[in-house]
C-alpha cells in the first residue's frame, strides 16, 4: 500500500530513505513549525544492491538499516520510507465529479489509462486536490507492487515496521514546503539528484504540478571518467568529490567529461520543463527556480552550470532551515556536508510531525 494521505500522520517516525548507493535515516521531535533533530544517520551500501529503486540483496539492506539505527541511537522503530525510480509514476488525473466512495471505487479504473503497468500489479494511492464544475482533479501515484513489498521486506528484517511508504517525489515535496513556506503563487522545480535517479518535482505553492524521474544521476560522471580516463571506480569517485587528478589526466579532459554530463542531466531538466509548460494552461506558473538536492548536487559548479543551461536561478535545498538542531550532538561541519542527501529522510521523517 502506498500512503500519500498527509491525515496518517503519526507520532514517532523515523523517515527510511533507502537510495542506491546509501540508506538514511532522520528522526524529528516536536510540532509542527518547532520540530527539532532528534536523530540522524548515513550508512553506505554495497554497489548494486539497489539497481533502479529495486533492491537486489535483501540482506545487505536490512544490515545496512540495522546499522544506521544502531549506530546513531536511534530508537523509535515506526518507519516512513519512499520508492523512486522508474516503477512509480505520479500524474494529475482529471475525473468526472463523484462521491469519495464512488471515487474510491473506480480509481482503478480511471488510473488505468495513465499507469504503464498491469493496474493489478501495483499499488496505488490518490488524493482529491481541488474541483472543478463538473470535474474532480486527482493526484494519483502508483508503485509497481513488488517494489513496495521488497522495500517493506527489508525494512521488516531490520526489526523495524514500515508504516508509510510514500514517493521520493512527495518527500522532497514536504521538505521544501515545511522549510520554505512558499506563497500560493510560487512555482520551482525541485531536483533530487542521486547516484542513479534524477527525481523532478515541480510545484506551485504547495501543489505538485508534475513529477517525473530519469534515469540519470552522479554515477554517470563516475562511470564517463572511468571509461574515458581509464580510472578505476574509486579513482574516478575521488575526482568527482574534488580530489587531484591522477597522473597522466589534465584537468581539462576532468572539465570536459563534467560538462558532458551535465548537459545530459540540464536536457532531461529542460524537456521536463517544455513539456509541463507543454501541458499547463495557467502559463504565469512558469519554474521561476530550481532547488538542489542529493548528493549528486554536490558536484562543484553544477548549481552554477544548471542555472546557466535552464536560465533560471539554481540553488541548495536546505532540509534544516527550519528545523532546530543542536550544535552540541550534531557537528555543523558534518551536517552541512550531507545536508543534500537528507532532503528526502527530512521529507518522510516530517511525516510523523504532528500538524
Ligand atoms: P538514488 O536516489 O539514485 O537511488 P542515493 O539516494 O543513494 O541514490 P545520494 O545519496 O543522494 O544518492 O547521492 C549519491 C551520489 O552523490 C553518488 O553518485 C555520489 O558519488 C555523489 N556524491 C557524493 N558526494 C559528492 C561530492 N562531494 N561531489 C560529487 N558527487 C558526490
Ligand atoms: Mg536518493
Amino acid at each position: 500500500m502506498l500512503n500519500l494521505k498527509k491525515s496518517i500522520a503519526r507520532k514517532g517516525i523515523v523517515g527510511l530513505d533507502i537510495g542506491s548507493s546509501a540508506v538514511k535515516a532522520v528522526e524529528l521531535e516536536g510540532r509542527a513549525g518547532q520540530a527539532s533533530l532528534a536523530g540522524l544517520g548515513y550508512e553506505q551500501l554495497p554497489p548494486d544492491t539497489v539497481v533502479d529503486g529495486q533492491i537486489m540483496e535483501l540482506n545487505a539492506v536490512s544490515q545496512a538499516v540495522a546499522e544506521v539505527f544502531n549506530a546513531n541511537q536511534i530508537n523509535a522503530t515506526r518507519v516512513a520510507a519512499s520508492v523512486s525510480g522508474s516503477a512509480v509514476i505520479v500524474k494529475n488525473i482529471v475525473v468526472p465529479k463523484m462521491s469519495e466512495e464512488e471515487l474510491d471505487e473506480s480509481i482503478d479504473w480511471h488510473a488505468e489509462e495513465h499507469i504503464p503497468f498491469d493496474i493489478n500489479d501495483v499499488c496505488l494511492d490518490y488524493q482529491v486536490v481541488g474541483a472543478g464544475a463538473d470535474s474532480l482533479f486527482v493526484l494519483m501515484a502508483a508503485c509497481k507492487r513488488d517494489y513496495v513489498t521488497n522495500r517493506r521486506q527489508a525494512i521488516q528484517l531490520a526489526g523495524k515496521e514500515p508504516v508509510i511508504i510514500d514517493v521520493d517525489a512527495f518527500a522532497l515535496q514536504n521538505c521544501y514546503e515545511y522549510n520554505y513556506l512558499p506563497g500560493p503563487e510560487q512555482t520551482v522545480a525541485l531536483l533530487n539528484i542521486g547516484a542513479a535517479n534524477m527525481t523532478i518535482q515541480i510545484v506551485s505553492g504547495t501543489r505538485s504540478m508534475f513529477t517525473r524521474d530519469a534515469s540519470v544521476g552522479g554515477n554517470q560522471y563516475t562511470a564517463m571518467l572511468q571509461r574515458d580516463l581509464g580510472l578505476t571506480y574509486e579513482q574516478a569517485e575521488a575526482v568527482k568529490r574534488g580530489g587531484p587528478a591522477p597522473d597522466g589526466v589534465d584537468e581539462k579532459q576532468i572539465e570536459a567529461i563534467f560538462a558532458h554530463v551535465t548537459d545530459m542531466l540540464a536536457l532531461e531538466v529542460q524537456k521536463t520543463f517544455d513539456f509541463y509548460r507543454a501541458t499547463t494552461d495557467e502559463s504565469e506558473r512558469a519554474v521561476e527556480k530550481v532547488l538542489l538536492a542529493g548528493g549528486g548536487s554536490k558536484l562543484r559548479g553544477l548549481a552554477e552550470s544548471l542555472s546557466e543551461r535552464l536560465r533560471v536561478p539554481v540553488e541548495p535545498l536546505d532540509p534544516f532551515r527550519r528545523i532546530r538542531v543542536d550544535a552540541r550532538r550534531f557537528d555543523p561541519d558534518y551536517m552541512r556536508e550531507f545536508f543534500p542527501e537528507m532532503v528526502v529522510a527530512v521529507g518522510l521523517a516530517l511525516r510523523g510531525v504532528e500538524g
